[in-house]
């Protein structure tokens, strides 16, 4: 069993991805596995420079660990477009020379666009190059690659939320032009390299994961178990953002909360402990279980930290 925890660099560990990196630490752990940790420092743009040590010693004060070294997606991205042109070769990937701004929106992580509310696209470059350098010779610009999605639903079993229907909508993109895959291709090739067997993550990346099992067929790899957990909101029940205020790790650290303060909160908030006390993640791994984590997204409410 092979966990992994794979932050993009993208500023601060909050508290949302700190329950969601505890929960996915304690789940391999528990069960004796290993942990991997990943830097997704290609899940661009939103990645900020700098944020990569800040978001290690975050993990590191959590108590959180992993095993062996540290991967980065910026080292492998041979790996990545050797996939992609694997899937060119098989014809189920094609040039794409279609707007910058909707390849660019359409290829990192969609956290923020459900691709579930985005235009789907309408196919305009399929079968339309036979490879990147015709698409540049004629056309002027640089393309990217996007993969065919020929069926409407992938339907999988989610260790966290059971049967899902795996509704997917139109081709999207694995390899951005210029180059860079897609964040959907590199997770795929990624886990699939590091023999990942469970992945556990947000469930606003719950639509992606279609996408990438059908990766995984095509390219003929090892699906793992996905089991993708509720997010922590805000007191009002919306996305953690800048209004509910400063959520980082580093601000707690600041005022005066503690490590074991923090796990010993968010061990309430994800139903693995009746009431507020500080401890460490290992203390949480005796009696854990996925099933005790509530089903709804839960409120995160920073004040509560300080009250002790
Ligand atoms: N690196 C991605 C993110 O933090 C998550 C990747 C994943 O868990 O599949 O947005």
């Amino acid at each position: 069993m092979v966990g992994r925890l794979a932050p993009s660099p993208t500023g601060v560990l909050h508290l949302g991805n700190a329950r969601t990196f505890l929960l996915a630490w304690l789940s391999a752990r528990a069960r004796g596995g290993s942990v991997l940790l990943r830097i997704e420092d290609i899940d661009g743009p939103r990645i900020k420079p700098g944020a990569q040590e800040q978001t290690i010693e975050d993990l590191r004060w959590l108590g959180l660990d992993w095993d062996g070294e540290v991967f980065r997606q910026s080292s492998r991205r041979v790996l990545y477009r050797a996939a992609a042109q694997r899937l060119v070769e098989q014809g189920l990937a094609y040039p794409c020379v279609c707007t910058r701004k909707e390849v660019d929106e359409a290829a990192s992580a969609p956290h923020e666009s459900e691709p579930e509310d985005g235009p789907v696209y309408a196919g305009t470059c399929r079968g339309r190059f036979a490879s990147l350098d015709q698409a540049r010779r004629e056309t002027g610009r640089e393309a990217a690659l996007r993969f065919r999605v020929d069926v409407g639903r992938v339907p999988f079993e989610d260790g966290f939320r059971g049967p899902q229907e795996g509704r997917i909508r139109g081709d999207f993109v694995v390899q951005k032009r210029g180059g860079d895959p897609a964040y959907q291709l590199a997770v795929v090739v990624d886990d699939a390299a590091q023999a990942v067997t469970e992945v556990v993550r947000a469930d606003d990346l719950l639509p992606s994961t279609p996408r990438q099992l059908l990766l995984y067929r095509a390219l003929g790899l090892p699906e793992p178990l996905f089991v993708h957990v509720p997010l922590v909101v805000g007191v009002d029940g919306l996305r953690l953002a800048k209004r509910h205020g400063d959520t980082s790790l580093a601000h707690f650290r600041r005022q005066g909360v503690s490590a074991p303060d923090l796990v010993g909160y968010l061990a309430v908030l994800s139903g693995l402990r009746a009431r507020r006390a500080p401890c460490t993640p290992r203390e949480l791994l005796a009696d854990f279980d996925l099933r005790r984590v509530p089903v709804q997204p839960v409120r995160g409410d920073d004040h509560a930290l300080y009250g002790g």
